[in-house]
Formats: structure tokens, C-alpha cells, sequence
């Protein structure tokens, strides 16, 4: 997938688990244990799988990939940093306060 931080090609591991049954129409559906999807099946009790588990992967794909802070290029800089930096960052009028000295 692309990563949402860098647009750069992250690898997304799935891990889905999900218990189907398998109706004929909406009332079957509706008779189903609430742990169980509803999966209509067509008149012949035929089931496009391929369907149902493509449709079962991209629920369970996260909608924002992105690498982990340590793989991805851009790097979020700490907050702890930036203000650090900002006290270490020279004073310009430290420059003319030399250009007097001299
Ligand atoms: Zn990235």
C-alpha cells in the first residue's frame, strides 16, 4: 500500500478472522446469531469466494497505512527537539555584540 506519511510503498500485514453463514435471502439473514456475517448465497447455493474474502480484506486493511515511525523517510521530529532547538538556536545579536568587541 502507499504510505499516507511519505507516498512511499509500505507493507501492510492482515490478520482478519471472521465466521460466515451462509442465507439464501434477507429473513434467513435476519434469523442468523449475531456472531455470524450474513452471506447471501445465489439461487443455487452457489458462493463466489474469492468475492467474500477479497471484500473481508480490504475491511480489515487500515485506511491511513503508513510505515512505523522508524521505517518511514519522512521522520516526524520530536516535540522534545524542537523547542530545545529553538533555546540552542544563536542569538543574531550575538554576531554585532563580537563585531563591538573587536
Ligand atoms: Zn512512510
Amino acid at each position: 500500500m502507499v504510505c499516507q506519511r511519505c507516498l512511499g510503498t509500505v507493507e501492510i500485514e492482515v490478520d482478519s478472522q471472521f465466521s460466515l453463514g451462509l442465507v439464501f435471502d434477507d429473513e434467513q439473514a435476519k434469523q442468523l446469531p449475531r456472531s455470524l456475517e450474513p452471506v447471501e448465497m445465489d439461487e443455487n447455493g452457489i458462493l463466489d469466494l474469492w468475492e467474500v474474502v477479497e471484500d473481508e480484506v480490504l475491511l480489515a486493511l487500515p485506511m491511513f497505512p503508513m510505515h512505523s515511525e522508524s521505517e518511514c523517510r519522512i521522520q516526524q521530529p520530536e516535540p522534545e527537539n524542537t523547542t530545545s532547538g529553538n533555546e540552542k538556536r544563536p542569538n543574531p545579536f550575538d554576531v554585532l555584540a563580537q563585531l563591538k568587541q573587536k
